[in-house]
């Protein structure tokens, strides 16, 4: 009795003993099983820790962008068009974290999670963009030399038709390893917005104040808050909303700030996307940042035009963009155009989805009628042959004596051609400068699409 008592017991304890690790293998392959499958040793899908067996990465037109030929992954045979789109596909070694090839890597081999299946040995899954080749190369050619970021999307569809960051490099060629160089900076990185943030203002005010379009402010080469000055590039004098905006004024937008508080400058700001992550195909961009808790008096006015703390994210400034183009609420930024087995067969495509509504249709519709102003008084119409933009430069100040970042942030006006843009070029200027040129030559380029 004794003795079969024992043996209950220790067939008992060996059943809940296996029954432990077994729940354990489960849950961690669950958990950990992209992880595993992923392993650069696991040789179904990696060979000298380069991911293979994946299907096609195609642009908008079809062209291949990387393809899998005799085992070895390889990218497009144009320089331009590797370079360009270098950090959307993602190299094949996973530096670049947020490129489809490592971010989509189960879509491109097929990896089914539920199953832990490949359907690799077809070739896996290929991945049609949205993106244009051809508008990439234009605006990594029009950025030249300066480090920065375009991005330029359909605000009507929500087609990301440009991404590209620079610097960027040769997949094909030895490289040395810099981490800045693996950076996609239109997705992961944020900079002091300039001017730019004057629309930020400008939307907060439209929402709030009744007399947002009359009230009136005097810049006499700046303003002065509590014995401190906050200067300003000329005498603007008295102005209005749209005046300011045109002449980028600086003691305007400091003052309305002021006028408005930092409690509802905040609560504007956070409500277009600041202090939280914008999102492309799953892939989580830097968060835009601004804090104006405890702010001084007179911080408060140099925030209200750009100068503070505030940082920006290019596709979180692109979505504001697609709000005011789209009266006030934004159709969210993709690149996953569709996804097709190796035998043709259709398993994903993305469809239009929409933000929640960020300012109001009107606020959205008197603030595009002021940047088309800015445009047509400041820049001028004949710098954008062929399209009515509505936009704003931003010189942003970086550290004394150092070159500030140049941007050009807006969209074109037509409905046939819905495009919004988003560009910074670091250390380059005056954003009417180079940011500006930029902007065109690639709007130039997506044009061509419509
Ligand atoms: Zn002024």
């Amino acid at each position: 009795m004794k003795q079969m008592s024992l043996r209950s017991l220790f067939l008992l304890l060996f059943t809940v003993a296996f029954s432990i690790g077994l729940f354990a293998l489960c849950y961690l392959s669950f958990t950990n099983g992209d992880a595993w499958t992923s392993f650069p040793a696991n040789r179904h899908i990696y060979k000298n820790g380069v991911i293979v067996n994946a299907g096609d990465i195609t642009d908008r037109d079809g062209k291949i962008l990387a393809t899998t030929e005799n085992g070895e992954r390889i990218y497009s045979p144009d320089f331009y068009t590797r370079v360009s789109t270098l950090h959307a596909i993602g190299d094949f070694k996973g530096f670049i974290k947020t490129g489809i090839s490592t971010s989509h890597w189960d879509t491109l081999t097929g990896y089914n999670r539920a199953t832990g299946l490949f359907s690799a040995k077809s070739g896996g899954n290929n991945v049609k963009l949205t993106i244009s080749a051809e508008v990439n190369t234009t605006a990594l050619k029009a950025l030249g030399n300066y480090s920065g970021a375009v991005g330029v999307y359909n605000y009507k569809t929500g087609e990301m038709l440009c991404m590209v960051s620079s610097p960027t490099y040769d997949p094909t060629k030895d490289i040395n390893e810099d981490e800045g160089i693996y950076m996609n900076r239109f997705l992961s990185s944020s900079y002091p917005p300039g001017s730019t943030f004057k629309l930020i203002t400008a939307i907060a005010a439209l929402e709030t104040l009744d007399d947002a379009e009359t009230r009136t402010y005097f810049c006499d080469h700046g303003t002065t808050v509590d014995g401190e000055i906050i200067t300003c590039m000329s005498k603007h004098s008295e102005m209005t909303l749209r005046e300011a905006l045109a002449k980028s004024c600086n003691a305007y937008f400091s003052q309305l700030a002021i006028d408005l508080g930092a409690e509802t400058l905040q609560k504007y700001a956070d409500k277009l996307g600041f202090n939280s992550s914008a999102e492309i195909d799953g892939i989580k961009a830097k968060a835009s940042r601004i804090d104006l808790s405890n702010i001084r008096k007179v911080d408060l006015g140099w925030a209200g035009m750009g100068q503070y703390t505030d940082l920006v994210n290019p596709l979180s400034y692109l979505t504001i963009m697609g709000a005011i183009a789209n009266e006030g609420r934004a159709v969210k930024p993709y690149m996953i155009e569709s996804v097709t087995t190796a035998d043709g067969i259709k398993i994903g495509s993305s469809s239009t989805d929409y933000t929640s509504q960020l300012f109001s249709k009107t606020t959205a519709n008197k603030l595009k009628e002021m940047m088309r102003y800015t445009v047509s008084s400041t820049y001028g119409d004949h710098r954008f042959p062929g399209l009515s933009i509505c936009a704003k430069t931003g010189t942003a100040e970086v550290d004394d004596g150092i070159t500030p970042h140049s941007w050009f942030v807006g969209f074109n006006m037509n409905d046939d051609c819905p495009l919004a843009f988003v560009v910074v070029a670091e250390n380059a200027g005056a954003g009417v400068g180079v940011a500006r040129t930029v902007a065109n030559k690639t709007l130039q380029a997506a044009k061509e699409l419509y």
